[in-house]
């Protein structure tokens, strides 16, 4: 008889500190907040209004969590998997965007390379310029669905508000836990 835990989403690419993954990001990523219980050791969607009862009620805080889309090779083949991080990754890679699009460039045209050196260290580096073809080619490939297997207090799950970017860096807690302890 076997009591096997949850192995957490095989497509979701684990970025533990002191790892590295090398991809293409692409899509729009999503980012929502999220309440996280350490002893049941799950997460639910914070609607951010008075709808949330943890808000609400608990007066707990949510932390911001993004997923993206993210083109990995996995025995040879390109597949898409994803990352799903919180506000300093998410920081991080609108940096290098912005630092991209002043150039009249993109951050979907290259393979980057995300390490992550502590619980919210991390160096975004550019690998290798695609050319067109190349990224034509992986715009083919299906993605995944971002919104998927969130736990939702509300269905009415807005999309990332733009005004996030002003909440200060403090709001967002890093859950303690490892990625794939999420259970879904
Ligand atoms: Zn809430």
């Amino acid at each position: 008889m076997e009591f096997p835990r949850g192995q957490g989403n095989p497509k979701m690419l684990p970025l533990k500190e002191g790892n590295k993954v090398i991809g293409v990001l692409i899509g729009e990523p999503f980012g929502w907040n999220q309440h996280f219980n350490p002893v049941t050791k799950q997460s639910l969607v914070c609607s951010r209004d008075d709808n949330c009862p943890i808000c609400t009620d608990k007066k707990e805080k949510s932390s911001f969590r993004f997923r993206v889309n993210i083109i990995v090779k996995e025995d040879g083949m390109a597949v898409a998997k994803y990352l799903e991080q919180g506000w300093s990754l998410w920081c991080k890679l609108g940096e290098k965007a912005e630092e991209l699009k002043a150039n009249d460039k993109k951050l979907e045209q290259y393979v980057v390379e995300i390490r992550r050196s502590g619980l919210k260290t991390y160096m975004v580096v550019l690998k290798n310029e695609m050319t067109a073809e190349q990224v034509n080619a992986l715009s083919a490939l299906p993605l995944n669905d971002l919104q998927a297997n969130l736990n939702m207090i509300s269905p009415s799950l807005a999309p990332i508000q733009t005004d996030i970017q002003d909440e200060s860096p403090e709001s967002e807690m890093e859950p303690a836990f490892e990625e794939e302890d999420i259970i879904f």
